[in-house]
């Protein structure tokens, strides 16, 4: 009894949340963070090493979900990077290989080389230029789509929100030479029109941060982690997710894409 009552939600329908853990920029943070999106390289380095020590393998979101269809997902967290920033080539990129670890990095295709224009008080950080999305999978790490110019997608028309989802989804495939299986919902903002609009548009699977209700393979949610996070704030999140990480409304299929 003892062991059912503690065994985590969903756990029974394979419907469980995998646990996938959200970042953004690796950085030095003395330019500032007013969004909290920054985390030293050196916190990250840290970081990588508190989910070794826990026994914890960070993966893509494609190798985690496609682990996890075949029952194989214990131990292994999900890694994901938003926004596609310079520094994730630069320095994550090189602690998550030193770790054993991938992640997937979701890109924003309309602004190759540009910077982060839809933060007004941040300071501007530097995206991905094509090349560099080539490197990052040559390292062995998942790109995926977060759009073309990282819009809110709920306040989109339809045809805006189609090409948001599928001229960038088209784009990275010209870039990589593989369409993308994944999206990550711009803001984390979704609705049953933009998650029906994702899935149309062919990706495999979808994340966002906290989809309440709506959480599915196309809403899976992330942990959100950030420079605060030491051990005791990873092990609190740890176990807030294995108490009260929520059910998916349908059972994870098996990515399809390509082959990182
Ligand atoms: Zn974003």
């Amino acid at each position: 009894m003892t062991a059912d009552l503690l065994a985590p939600r969903g756990t029974r329908t394979g419907r469980r949340a995998p646990w996938a853990l959200m970042y953004h920029s690796v950085a030095d943070r003395r330019a500032g963070d007013p969004y909290l999106v920054t985390v030293d390289p050196e916190r990250l380095g840290r970081q990588l090493r508190w989910l070794a020590r826990h026994g914890l393998t960070g993966v893509s979101m494609r190798e985690l979900l496609a682990a996890r269809a075949r029952g194989r997902a214990a131990g292994l967290v999900g890694l994901t990077f938003d926004d596609g920033y310079a520094d994730f080539l630069t320095e994550a990129v090189p602690r998550l290989r030193h770790h054993g670890c991938t992640a997937t990095v979701f890109v924003l295709p309309g602004l190759l080389g540009g910077t982060n224009s839809w933060d007004p008080d941040g300071p501007r950080k530097a995206l991905l230029t094509a090349d560099d999305i080539r490197a990052a999978r040559s390292a062995g790490m998942e790109v995926g789509s977060h759009g073309m110019l990282h819009r809110d997608l709920t306040t989109l028309d339809d045809v805006e929100l189609d090409l948001e989802l599928t001229r960038s989804r088209a784009l990275l495939a010209e870039i990589t030479g593989v369409e993308p299986d994944g999206f990550c919902h711009p803001f984390g903002a979704l609705d049953r029109r933009t998650l029906r609009a994702t899935r149309r548009a062919g990706y495999r699977y979808a994340c966002a941060v906290d989809p309440g209700p709506l959480a599915c393979t196309h809403a899976l949610p992330r942990t959100y982690v950030g420079h605060a996070d030491n051990s005791p704030r990873l092990h609190a999140k740890r176990l807030r997710h294995r108490m009260r990480g929520g059910d998916l409304a349908d059972p994870i299929a098996v990515p399809q894409g390509g082959d990182a």
